[in-house]
C-alpha cells in the first residue's frame, strides 16, 4: 500500500528545517526535507492556490504549463495529498499549523482572529526568522504585528485584478532579503469555479502569475512550494463519484 501524504504535513516539514517547534505531531515529507538540506533555500514561498485540486491540475494541464514544467524540468517533487475540509478558510488553517481542523477550529475568517493556535508564519516570525503574508484583508487581520510583512488584499470582483496584486506583493517582498518565509494565495480558479466560468481562462491566468512569482523566486535562490487546498466546487462533477478529493502539492527550486 502506498503512503498518502497529506496537507496536513507541509507545515511540520517546514518547521523541521527550520529547526522551530510546531504542536502538530503529523511527519515532516522526507523527501522535501532532503532536497531542502541539500540546497538550503534562501527564502521558501508558500503559494495555495484556491481549488487547484489534482484533477484541474491535470485537466488543465495545458494552460497550467508552469506548474507542470516546475515539476518535469528542475527536478520538482509532485505528491497528491489528501485534503482535510472543503472549505478554504479551515483548509489553509490546516496547511499553515499542521493541525486539523477539528483541533485548530478555524471554521470562519472571524475564528482566525480569536484562535490562540499559532501558525508557522508567526512562530517563525517569533523566532528571528521574518516572515511574510499576502492575502485576503480579513484573513490578514490577526496577523498584523505578529508577521513581519503583511500585505492586505482587499477582496473584489474583478478576481484577476486581485490575483495580480498578490503575486506584485509576492514578488516585491522577495526583495527583502531578511524575509526567509512567504505565504500568498491565488483565488481566480475559486471564482471561477463558483460562477461556472471558463476554467481555462483562470487556469491561464494563474499560471502566467506562477510563472512570474517562480522566477522571482529563482532569482533569490529560494524554494517554490504550491498547493491546492480543497477541491474544485464545480457543477458537472456534482454526479461524480465521492471519492476523496486530493491536491497537488509541488516542491521545487525554480
Ligand atoms: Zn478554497
Amino acid at each position: 500500500m502506498s503512503f498518502m501524504h497529506s496537507l496536513l504535513q507541509i507545515a511540520p516539514t517546514l518547521a523541521e528545517f527550520f529547526g522551530i517547534p510546531l504542536t502538530s505531531r503529523v511527519h515532516p515529507v522526507e523527501q522535501i526535507l532532503k532536497v531542502m538540506y541539500a540546497r538550503n533555500p534562501q527564502v521558501v514561498v508558500l503559494v495555495v492556490i484556491d481549488s487547484l485540486d489534482f484533477q484541474v491540475y491535470l485537466d488543465f494541464a495545458v494552460e497550467l504549463e508552469v506548474l507542470h514544467e516546475l515539476v518535469e524540468r528542475n527536478e520538482g517533487l509532485l505528491f497528491e495529498c489528501d485534503t482535510v475540509s472543503n472549505h478554504t478558510t479551515p483548509a489553509i488553517a490546516s496547511i499553515l499549523t499542521g493541525l486539523r481542523p477539528e483541533s485548530h477550529k478555524i471554521r470562519t475568517s472571524e475564528d482566525v482572529g480569536k484562535s490562540k493556535i499559532n501558525s508557522i508564519l508567526e512562530i517563525l516570525d517569533e523566532a528571528g526568522k521574518s516572515t511574510a503574508a499576502v492575502l485576503e484583508t480579513n484573513g490578514t487581520k490577526p496577523l498584523v504585528g505578529r508577521v513581519s510583512y503583511v500585505f492586505a488584499v482587499d477582496d473584489r470582483e474583478d478576481i484577476v485584478e486581485y490575483d495580480a496584486l498578490v503575486k506584485t506583493h509576492t514578488i516585491s517582498v522577495l526583495k527583502k532579503y531578511e524575509v526567509r518565509f512567504v505565504f500568498s494565495h491565488l483565488r481566480a480558479i475559486d471564482r471561477f469555479a463558483h460562477r461556472g466560468w471558463d476554467l481555462r481562462v483562470a487556469a491561464k491566468v494563474t499560471n502566467e502569475n506562477m510563472r512570474e512569482i517562480a522566477r522571482a523566486v529563482g532569482e533569490r535562490n529560494g524554494m517554490l512550494v504550491i498547493c491546492g487546498d480543497h477541491e474544485a466546487h464545480l457543477k458537472e462533477r456534482k454526479s461524480a463519484q465521492q471519492d476523496k478529493a486530493t491536491v497537488p502539492l509541488i516542491v521545487c527550486c525554480p
